[in-house]
């Protein structure tokens, strides 16, 4: 087979954070195919088909993508931020897998991108600068009650944690839950980071202790990030937000 499948992270927004790798594989496709906002941010080019879709189901696309390449198509399947963080090269491999074994000889790739947890970090300062973990908040996929284990563990284990798919109006409660359990384990000046549309025109970033921090602070396209007992906050001057920071020392400097 010819054809080729590329899965390609967008970035946070910005274009000028779209890796030069990643305008290749988009300038050189036969196909554009993805969620229909992700598709829209890329400029239109004679002769390239484009496939949006307003279908949520990642699988479907996953499965339109690999038939269009087996057919001999240059396909770029477009995600946002990084495409295998909660995104669709799991969904290709997956298809894969367990689809037409034609689709296993095809050329697949991956271009990544930077995540939203990435963006966001170097928006305030240096929170991941320790070790950290990252989950999906989303029960649509997984159930509730390992999403309620994991982050039981991973505050245990003292990680700073980011959090994506924090919430949305089919999970409206799950946020405030796992708010609850955080401060089981941190204490009430943990500094909670709401990331929102990040290196997009309607970014929006808040540093909120934990004691103040409620669900509705987030929507669907913040990445909220849970300091962990040693995450700092430098108070800066005036009104100019505060500098945030994990330290990776862990001992006293001389
Ligand atoms: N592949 C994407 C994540 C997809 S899951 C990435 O690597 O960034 C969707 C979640 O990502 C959203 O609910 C939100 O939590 C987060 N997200 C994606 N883009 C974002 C942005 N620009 N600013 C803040 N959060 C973002």
């Amino acid at each position: 087979m010819t054809g080729l499948v590329t899965i390609v992270g967008l970035g946070p927004g910005d274009p000028r954070y779209l890796t030069p790798a990643a305008a290749e594989a988009l300038a050189s496709a036969t196909d554009l195919v993805g969620y229909g906002p992700y598709v829209d941010r890329i400029p239109e080019r004679a002769g390239q088909r484009r496939h949006s879709s307003d279908n949520r189901v990642e699988l479907d696309r996953a499965r339109f993508a690999l038939d269009l390449a087996a057919k001999g198509a240059r396909v770029a399947v477009v995600s946002g931020g990084d495409p295998g963080v909660f995104a669709m090269a799991a969904a290709v491999f997956e298809a894969v897998d367990n689809g037409d074994p034609a689709w296993r000889s095809l050329d697949i790739r991956v271009e990544p991108g930077i995540t939203a947890m990435l963006a966001a970090a170097a928006r305030v300062g240096a929170p991941l600068g320790g070790d950290f973990c990252v989950m999906s908040l989303s029960d649509n996929l997984k159930p509730w009650d390992v999403v309620e284990a994991r982050l039981r563990a991973a505050l245990t284990a003292d990680f700073v944690v980011a959090l994506y798919n924090p919430i949305s109006s089919a999970r409206p409660w799950q946020l405030g839950a796992a708010f609850k359990i955080v401060a089981e384990t941190r204490g009430p000046d943990t500094p909670i980071i709401l990331a929102r549309a990040v290196m997009r025109p309607d970014e929006r970033i808040r540093i909120v202790p934990l004691s103040e921090v409620e669900a509705s602070m987030a929507d669907m396209s913040t990445v909220v990030t849970i300091g962990a007992s040693t995450t700092k906050l430098i108070e800066r001057s005036d009104d100019k937000a505060p500098y945030v920071y994990t330290p990776r020392f862990y001992g006293v400097r001389p």
